[in-house]
């Protein structure tokens, strides 16, 4: 009698262990249901499909570089041109002239009548917030043929924003400019050139390449226009793109702009040079995926 209470009391606690057990593995995976939920919510809450709450940035790396890659194309990046007919050695030898943070109602007008006079197409690169007091500048940019790209909304340094704000530096300006010009801009070139992967990403996310230059002024700091000539006859190859400015820079620094570009179209232009603007070079598949990407 004494061994059967002894034996019910252990079969007893038996049971009570086993229960106990069960609740703890019910308990666990509720409370790891719930992390995922929570994880979810978070991705859900951070932008949607693209954006992972864990990892954002590897996600964004690989779908981007799958969207954006296909128009880049890479065979076509030599840094010598590989003529098919010698007789024509300087057809493809493409140049893009390239002015940023316009538009104004000063340089960017006089640029606009220098290229016009000399049958010039160029890109100029705007920020939003001087499309936004110079639409009527903005929309001769494009009447007058050239190409417009987005410099961002007021110019910050892209790197350093959350990426909110970073998309709203794109966004804004890009509306902006659609507004002024009626054109959807396919080019970026984010101020001081200042780019990392998550600003890439979003700029291709955003429809469009990024623009960088191969071929430095320095106009906006006071450069001698003897000194940017040489610069740019020296240093200006095939697939090259020529960084200026239309709007800013140190005072007066511009006048040296106005009058150094007619001397550099007439030079490039006698060395062979065909000038075009960014979208005709990327449109061509002569262009330097180093340089635009
Ligand atoms: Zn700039």
């Amino acid at each position: 009698m004494v061994e059967e209470k002894v034996m019910r009391g252990k079969r007893a606690s038996v049971k009570r262990a086993w229960l106990g057990a069960f609740m703890i593995v019910l308990m666990s995976a509720w409370l790891s249901g719930c992390g995922m939920l929570q994880e979810w919510n978070s991705i859900g809450l951070t932008g949607g499909a693209v954006v992972s709450g864990a990892s954002p940035e590897p996600t964004i790396t690989e779908e981007t570089a799958n969207e954006a890659e296909p128009e880049v194309q890479p065979p076509q990046e030599s840094p010598d041109p590989v003529p098919t007919q010698p007789a024509k050695a300087h057809e493809g030898k493409l140049v893009a002239l390239t002015f940023d943070d316009g538009p104004d109602n000063n340089y960017t007008l006089k640029i606009l009548d220098i290229l016009k006079e000399n049958d010039v197409k160029a890109t100029f690169f705007l920020v939003g917030t001087q499309v936004r007091k110079y639409p009527e500048t903005a929309k001769r940019i494009v009447e007058e043929g050239h190409s417009v790209g987005n410099h961002s909304w007021s110019h910050s340094d892209l790197t350093k924003l959350s990426a909110k704000a970073l998309s709203e530096q794109i966004d804004k300006a890009q509306k902006e400019i659609i507004k002024a010009t009626g054109v959807t801009p396919s080019l970026m070139r984010a101020p001081y050139g200042a780019i990392s992967g998550s600003v890439l990403k979003t700029v291709h996310l955003s429809g469009m390449q990024h623009v960088a230059w191969t071929v430095d002024t320095k106009d906006w700091a006071g450069s001698s226009v003897a000194a940017m000539h040489k610069n740019v006859m020296t240093n200006t190859k095939e697939g090259g793109v020529i960084l200026m400015h239309s709007f800013g820079g140190r005072k007066n620094s511009l006048d040296h702009t106005v009058k150094l570009l007619p001397s550099i179209i007439k030079d490039l232009k006698a060395k062979g040079y065909e000038l075009v603007t960014v979208d005709e070079m990327v449109a061509s598949g002569h262009y330097r995926t180093s340089v635009i990407k």
